[in-house]
């Protein structure tokens, strides 16, 4: 469905997704007004260093902002700092807490998600922390000051990151996975196996097949933990990071399909034709997962963002199909994923284990669908190629002794 390149754009959430959506509208050609709404105070930021660079202290807090005001000025983008609760989707219209409204002809959400709760006793006690927002890296970074022993609860990528922070400030660490392996969900053994030694070389302890049965506190803050296993641990930090859940409040109190996420057909407009949905809350059908999935990575929210863009833009609407890639750095090892490892049954690793510089091609059905890369970013970069271009690569041609996968994409081109 065109729009006229006039008409009125309205995003809720002003992060990764929201940002980016608003950028590309001005960049493809659009001249109507855009208002971006956010409730998170300040000017829209960047998540990913909240847990590396920003909590080391490396990076100032305004150096985490995507543009200057300068940019939203220039660029004609109206930012409202506010809470939408709710959209009436006959006028066309965006409540805000405050009782104000903003009109639209098209909507995009990009409301993003919030932490799982930690489901245990003592989760209230002072001390206890998760990390979405830079309000909770300022509080997490103030109370690292003063911590000794840090307890993270799940061995994700979030709970990781902070653990080698945590640990090069100088904290003693230690992770409670419920999994056998960290990252379990998302990567092979292999790359499992080599993050594991990789922290525990610099002093992270890890108990996998255990969680958190409850925290205990002293005069309102955390003091300890007891884990399902019945171990107690001493702690005046923890850090949760157990996964997220879509914010999808408004469009399920709209009317508007849900499914793990806002429903969005293939490209990206919700069940209502004048609402687009993009980032982490959007359920969206999936061409490398093959089937509807959920993606939270900074790769999702920006290519769902300009995909939309150029549709509201007036240009001929394009299925969203961008290769889902992904990075995460933990102390001095860069994983970087190219493609969804779903389903893998038959894994090559290429290079050099021992030294910490691999990947790990991940095949399915015989045919390559994933690429691990551990301080290879030059394998990286050859795989989101490659998987784009979906070649004929077995196992068995991966295995060749020599096979090198720059090499391959270079003589697949
Ligand atoms: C600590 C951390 C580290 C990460 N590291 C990486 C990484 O290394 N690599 C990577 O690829 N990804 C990483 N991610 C994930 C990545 O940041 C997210 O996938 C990305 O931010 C998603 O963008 P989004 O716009 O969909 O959601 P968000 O960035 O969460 O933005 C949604 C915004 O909408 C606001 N909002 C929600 N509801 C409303 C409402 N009703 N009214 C107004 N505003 C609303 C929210 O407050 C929020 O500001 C990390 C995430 C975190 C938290």
């Amino acid at each position: 469905m065109l729009h006229s390149i006039a008409s009125a754009i309205v995003v809720v959430g002003a992060g990764q997704a929201g940002f980016q959506v608003a950028a590309s509208l001005r960049l493809e050609g659009h001249t109507g007004a855009i208002t971006l709404i956010g409730d998170e105070a300040g000017l829209p930021y960047q998540r990913p260093p909240l847990s590396k660079a920003y909590m080391l202290g490396k990076l100032e807090a305004d150096a985490l902002a995507f543009r200057p005001q300068k940019f939203f000025d220039e660029h004609a983008i109206t930012t409202v700092h506010g809470h939408a609760s709710a959209i009436d989707r006959t006028n066309r219209s965006v409540a805000l807490k405050d009782g104000s409204h903003v009109g639209y002809d098209h909507l995009v959400l990009a409301t993003g998600a919030h932490n799982r709760e930690l489901p245990v006793p003592g989760a209230e006690l002072d001390g206890v922390f998760g990390l979405r927002t830079l309000a909770d890296a300022d509080r997490v970074t103030q109370r690292l000051r003063s911590a000794r022993n840090v307890i993270v609860c799940g061995a994700g990528f979030i709970g990781l990151e902070f653990a080698a922070v945590a640990r090069a400030l100088g904290c003693t660490v230690h992770v409670l996975e419920l999994a056998d392996r960290p990252m379990a969900r998302v990567v092979s053994a292999e790359t499992s196996t080599c993050f594991r030694e990789a922290h525990e070389a610099q002093g992270v302890r890890f108990d996998f097949g255990q969680g958190l049965s409850h925290i205990e506190g002293h005069e309102g803050r955390v003091a300890g933990v007891v884990t399902t296993q019945g171990n107690a641990l001493p702690a005046d930090l923890v850090m949760f990071g157990i996964g997220v859940l879509p914010n999808v409040y408004i469009a399920a109190e709209a009317g508007l399909d849900i499914d793990n996420g806002i429903k969005v057909d293939g490209d990206l407009l919700t069940s209502d034709p004048s609402i687009s949905a993009i980032g982490d809350c959007a359920s969206f059908p999936s061409r490398h997962a093959g089937r509807r999935t959920r993606i939270e990575s900074v790769q999702n929210a920006a290519d769902q963002a300009r995909c939309v863009a150029t549709r509201l833009a007036g240009k001929p609407p394009q299925p969203y199909s961008a290769l889902p890639w992904f990075w995460s750095d933990q102390g001095e090892l860069r994983l970087q994923i190219a493609g969804l490892s779903h389903g893998t049954d038959a894994t090559v690793v290429v290079g050099d284990r021992v030294g910490r510089q691999f990947s790990v091609l991940c095949f399915r059905d015989d045919h390559l669908i994933a690429v691990e890369s551990i301080n290879k970013t030059g394998d990286h970069m050859a795989a989101r190629k490659v998987l784009a271009r979906r070649p004929a690569l077995t196992p068995r041609d991966a295995a060749v002794d020599g096979f090198d996968l720059r090499g391959f994409e270079a003589a697949s081109r």
